[in-house]
């Protein structure tokens, strides 16, 4: 038993909550907006993020202290580890709250990324892009998701236009090469204090304008390209020292090489899938982790589809649920519904996800294309 504090009240916090109350613990969540997620299945806090007095509150009232995002205020969680028992520490966040950062711990840990630059300057753009060739992806180096602060550049005459756009941020700036990859991939491995490491299969990811629409699983690559996907990932959270949960996005070339795009220091979308599909949950071994369990077995059950259902997906995903569903009997499929308690439906939204047991993944796509729910 005890009691955890998170940092963020959103879905992966609710996810947390749910897993880790089943094993007994208590949960209150930090977080400005009222009954958020997290808070809908667990005590909340309601109060900003770099709320001090409000932080030292959860610290008080928590055995342990962990969060469900990265841009968490450094210097909080600095101060919460002098007030509680924050097993992440705040290194970890250190690194992944910055582009440039992440790819040196990336590299120092046995890891390639796509060659990249740090850019000061127009000038130094245009000498980047010409040295990379084109396309090339500008990106802020910090505060970036689904996406958004990057640009793709696809010609050096966009140089001028890319710069000005992004540098308004105000934030520094990294020129990645642009992968020419087959497939993109994701690795969730979880460390814990003690150095036990398990990653959990693999999942290919397929993206719809940036955001996160599908995760397949197993991923429709070879098993080799899958070890060593998984032996990164494990690197990774060694070279890091991470504790709790690391997803490793990669992508994979066409000649079957493995580069890390991105980190994140917590529960990850495309980690949704383990939830019915593998013996331990993603949010199950984030808890494990934090509170030193030993860590579940993470075999995979059953073939998944994760499909992401966004603000426009949600009414004709209830109406769906509302009928006999002739599709996924004769296809031999569940469709498993988690939906986050978001009160508005807004377009692209993330409301919550469907996973898609089957017997297949392409009983399981089948069934998605069927319902037409994902058409819009
Ligand atoms: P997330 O929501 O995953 O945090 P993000 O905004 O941090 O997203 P990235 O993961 O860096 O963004 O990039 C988003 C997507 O853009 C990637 O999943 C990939 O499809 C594409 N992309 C980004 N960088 C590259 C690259 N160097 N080469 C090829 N594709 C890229
Ligand atoms: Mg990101
Ligand atoms: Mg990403």
């Amino acid at each position: 038993g005890g009691t955890i504090g998170i940092l963020g009240g959103g879905q992966l916090g609710r996810m947390m909550a749910n897993a880790g109350s089943a094993m007994g613990y208590r949960f209150i969540a930090l977080d400005p907006t009222p009954d958020s997620p997290a808070g809908q299945v667990a005590e909340q806090i309601t109060a900003a993020y770099d709320d001090r007095e409000a932080a030292r509150q959860l610290a008080a009232r928590s055995d342990v202290i962990t969060y469900e995002f990265e841009n968490v205020d450094a210097d909080v969680a600095a101060m919460l580890m002098s007030e509680s028992y924050v097993p992440q520490g705040s290194e970890l966040l250190y690194t992944t709250q910055h582009r440039l950062r992440e790819k040196r711990a990336i590299e120092a840990a046995g890891a390639q990324v796509a060659p990249y630059a740090e850019i000061r300057g127009e000038e130094e753009l245009r000498e980047a892009v010409s040295r990379f060739g084109t396309p090339c992806v500008l990106k802020t180096a910090t505060g970036g998701y689904d996406g958004k602060g990057q640009w793709v550049i696809r010609d050096i005459a966009e140089c001028g236009e890319a710069y000005a756009a992004l540098s308004r941020a105000g934030t520094q700036l990294v020129l990645e090469q642009f992968i020419d990859f087959a497939m993109e991939i994701s690795v969730i491995a979880a460390r814990s204090a003690n150095g036990e490491i398990k990653a959990f299969p693999p999942a290919e990811n397929i993206h719809v304008e940036n955001i996160l629409h599908l995760s397949i699983v197993p991923a429709r690559t070879g098993e080799s390209v899958l070890k060593e996907a998984e032996r990164l990932a494990v690197r990774i959270a060694e070279g890091l020292g991470v504790v709790g949960l690391i997803a490793v996005e990669m992508f994979v070339a066409k000649d079957g090489r493995l580069y890390v795009n991105e980190l994140a220091p917590r529960p990850h979308n495309s980690g949704h899938y383990t939830m019915e599909a593998c013996r331990t949950s993603q949010f199950e071994q984030h808890v494990r982790a934090v509170c030193g369990l030993p860590l579940g077995d993470t075999a995979l059950m059953s073939p998944v589809v994760m499909v992401n259902v966004l603000g426009q997906h949600v009414e004709p995903l209830l109406e769906r649920m509302a009928v006999q569903d002739e599709a996924s009997e004769r296809l031999g499929v569940a469709p498993k519904v988690h939906l986050y308690g978001k009160k508005d439906a807004v377009f692209k939204r993330k409301m919550g996800h469907v996973n898609v047991l089957g017997p297949t993944v392409e009983a399981a796509l089948e069934w998605i294309n069927e319902t037409k729910i994902w058409k819009v």
